[in-house]
């Protein structure tokens, strides 16, 4: 991004300048940042997390911003090893779940994720894990839960397709002096990746970054219509799961009255939710996680070329990063906390075709982007050129184009 249109005096004009040309991820670390209380979360009129300032930032939280925040930029540090043009930084390719069967199940796949975030905490590598779960006072908000029993990671097991600001608490996290393992989204982990390379504290005390794969963040909308087309509304509903409990389980709403209303996984979030994505995820040049330790997905079996979403026990695809995730890995798997088998690095693309024309096409829409509006994140050392020249031409055009035309009319 072309930093000098964003050297404003205060910092209002840098955060409102995100938001107006709909380049904020939602992710809170701006407000983690910044003085307490100079900048808050809110839900905006579109159903996305965003931030609100509230009073003017010195130039020293202006600068904390720029160099971290995802809407701004994305960039790999040089001494990244290991980058496939694909898939980021690798160090190993399994397919894995866990071989604690209530986890598995209540997982989003093969609950791999929370087995390692509660190996973590049981075996005291971490005080407590950071990750996102249902809000205690509301069934369908998300917000950040600290895990440090396996009671509470199985709480926040299972895939929330609805907007979560898990860094905004960043600060509090880090002021506790504990050390933690942080669960995100892949720009939530990006965001905190780039937040060390200016704060050591964060080295000191975040040993790992967990991650997922993500096609994007659907408006708390999404999840209204999810409802009302199965019959319900929003305020009657206690109770809401997108998925999980199987694989790739049901999107389930229960009722204060015990109704109890289901829709299966493609239709809620390949009918429904995907409809609601921001503006951001649809130019977002890192789907797969890449600035994690671990990455975990879908490891969906495939029927007719297509990744086939059969019931059946859950598998997660779990990818390695860094040499501390890979040291973990092979711990959790010595002690039987996972089961894993190696997978070739090319089966990835059968079970994520979604993520390999994600990257291929993203450099054309942020150019699309920038022509657009005058301004767009900036993108380093992600390999998306290299990715670009395996793209269609006419493919990648057409969706350049089809960028183009939504940056000219939607902000976010
Ligand atoms: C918005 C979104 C989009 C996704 N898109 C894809 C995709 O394109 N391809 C794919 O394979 N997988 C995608 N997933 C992830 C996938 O659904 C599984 O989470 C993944 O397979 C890991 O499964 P698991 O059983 O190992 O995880 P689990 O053991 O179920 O753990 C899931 C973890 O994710 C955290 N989490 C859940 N929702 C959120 C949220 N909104 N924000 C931050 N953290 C959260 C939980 O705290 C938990 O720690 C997406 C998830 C989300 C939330």
């Amino acid at each position: 991004m072309d930093m000098t249109q964003f050297n404003s005096s205060t910092s209002n004009s840098l955060i409102d300048k995100i938001k107006e040309n709909g380049l904020c991820t939602g992710c809170g670390l701006c407000a983690a940042v910044a003085p307490v209380g100079a900048i808050t979360i809110q839900l905006n009129a579109s159903g996305y997390l965003r931030p609100m300032v509230h009073q003017p930032l010195s130039g020293e939280t202006e600068q904390q911003i720029k160099a971290a925040c995802p809407a701004l930029v994305i960039k790999h540090a040089p001494q990244v090893s290991g980058q496939h043009p694909l898939w980021g930084p690798l160090q190993s390719v399994r397919t894995a779940y866990s071989s604690d069967a209530e986890i598995r199940r209540q997982g989003s796949s093969g609950g791999v994720i929370s087995a390692l975030a509660d190996y973590l905490i049981s075996s005291g590598k971490v005080d407590f894990v950071a990750q996102v779960a249902t809000s205690t006072h509301d069934p369908l908000a998300n917000e950040l839960q600290i895990s440090r029993s396996r009671e509470d990671v199985i709480r926040a097991a299972g895939s929330r397709y609805a907007p979560s600001a898990p860094l905004q608490s960043l600060r509090a996290l880090l002021d506790s002096g504990q050390r933690f393992a942080f669960v995100g989204k892949p720009c939530d982990v990006a965001a905190l990746r780039q937040y060390a390379r200016i704060n050591p504290q964060v080295d000191r005390q975040v040993p790992y970054m967990l991650s997922f794969m993500c096609a994007g963040v659907p408006s708390i909308k999404g999840t209204h219509e999810v409802i009302r087309k199965l019959s319900s509304s929003p305020e009657k509903v206690v109770s809401f799961r997108y998925r999980g409990d199987g694989w790739p389980g049901m999107t389930r709403a229960v009722q204060a009255d015990g109704q109890v209303f289901e829709m299966d996984y493609n239709s809620s979030w390949g009918t429904i939710l995907n409809k609601h994505l921001q503006f951001r995820c649809k130019i977002c040049p890192d789907g797969t996680g890449e600035f994690a330790d671990v990455v975990c997905a879908d490891a969906w079996y495939g029927k007719d070329g297509y990744p086939d979403f059969t019931e059946r026990d859950g598998r997660s695809l779990l990818l390695a990063r860094t040499a501390a995730g890979e040291a973990l890995v092979r711990e959790v798997m010595q002690r039987e906390v996972i089961v894993a088998s190696d997978l070739a690095v090319e089966e990835i693309a059968k079970m994520q075709p979604y993520q390999v024309d994600r990257k291929r096409m993203v450099l054309g829409r942020v150019i699309a982007t920038r022509l657009a509006r005058g301004v767009a994140p900036h993108y380093s050392r992600l390999g998306l050129v290299k990715a670009s020249l395996a793209a269609k031409p006419v493919v990648w055009l057409k969706s350049a184009w089809g960028t183009w035309r939504r940056a000219k009319g939607e902000a976010q």
